[in-house]
């Protein structure tokens, strides 16, 4: 049975993540999205917001879970029984980090395997940056996440959360 490790920041959850992860589960027999857990101080969310995020991304899922977690991913991989890490590629922007990381994964664990799903078409520009950049300036992000993220942008910004 194969299980597969989907991690990032995701911060906040894009279409484009959202879109890879339902991919993923239909190769792989599980997939369990990992939410980075990082300092919150250069996040615009906190590890439970993005982890709720993803969970209501994936409701009715059935192969698809959500968790947490800090360190290494290829020891959450081994702590989650997966042999595999999926990640999402966009243009050659992506290549040359994912390229980097998935190298220095394979030597740290030399059984977990890096499997890459380019980008759709339609969500090739998208980036978690990008969207932030976005809110920032108060633009609307309707169509690039998906609508309960946007709810939660639109909160953030009016200072409801
Ligand atoms: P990081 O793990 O570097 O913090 P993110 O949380 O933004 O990055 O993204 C997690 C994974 O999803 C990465 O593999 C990234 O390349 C991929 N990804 C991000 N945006 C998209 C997109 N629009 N289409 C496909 N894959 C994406």
């Amino acid at each position: 049975m194969a299980k597969a490790v989907y991690p990032g920041s995701f911060d906040p959850v894009t279409l484009g993540h959202l879109d890879i992860a339902i991919r993923a589960a239909k190769i792989f027999d599980e997939v369990v999205v990992a939410v980075y857990d990082a300092p919150p101080k250069r996040l615009l969310f906190d590890t439970d917001e993005r982890m709720r995020m993803w969970e209501e991304c994936v409701r009715g899922e059935k192969n698809i879970s959500v968790v947490s977690y800090k360190g290494l991913t290829v020891d959450l991989a081994h702590q989650m029984g997966a042999s595999v890490l999926v990640r999402g590629l966009r243009a050659l922007s992506d290549f040359e980090y994912e390229l980097e990381m998935a190298l220095t994964n394979k030597r740290m664990a030399s059984d977990i395997e890096a499997v890459f799903l380019m980008s759709s078409n339609e969500y090739l520009y998208l980036s978690s940056s990008r969207i932030r950049e976005l809110w920032g300036l108060g633009r609307s992000v309707q169509g690039m996440v998906p609508d309960h993220v946007d709810l939660a942008l639109r909160q953030k910004l009016a200072g409801v959360t």
